[in-house]
């Protein structure tokens, strides 16, 4: 199984569709055992909701830092 790390560093491309369907399989698995990133993928699917609505243009390196924030904290 992939790592925590691995998983959500795949995520954008997952919610956006456009990960491969081995590595969409993967990451599926991945979140379905992990608790941790299943919160992960809730906090990125609301970023990109955002992101497409407009409304981060003016903060987007707060969002951007938040969420290096927590990928660090995955990977320590
Ligand atoms: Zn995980």
């Amino acid at each position: 199984m992939i790592t925590c790390h691995d998983a959500v560093s795949q995520l954008w491309e997952y919610l956006d569709h456009t990960v491969d369907e081995v590595d969409r399989a993967r990451v599926e698995e991945h979140l379905s055992r992990c608790r941790r990133c299943c919160a992960e993928m809730d906090f990125a699917h609301e970023l990109r909701r955002v992101l497409v609505e407009g409304a981060a243009v003016e903060a987007p390196q707060d969002v951007l830092a938040r969420l290096n924030r927590t990928l660090e904290e995955l990977d320590g």
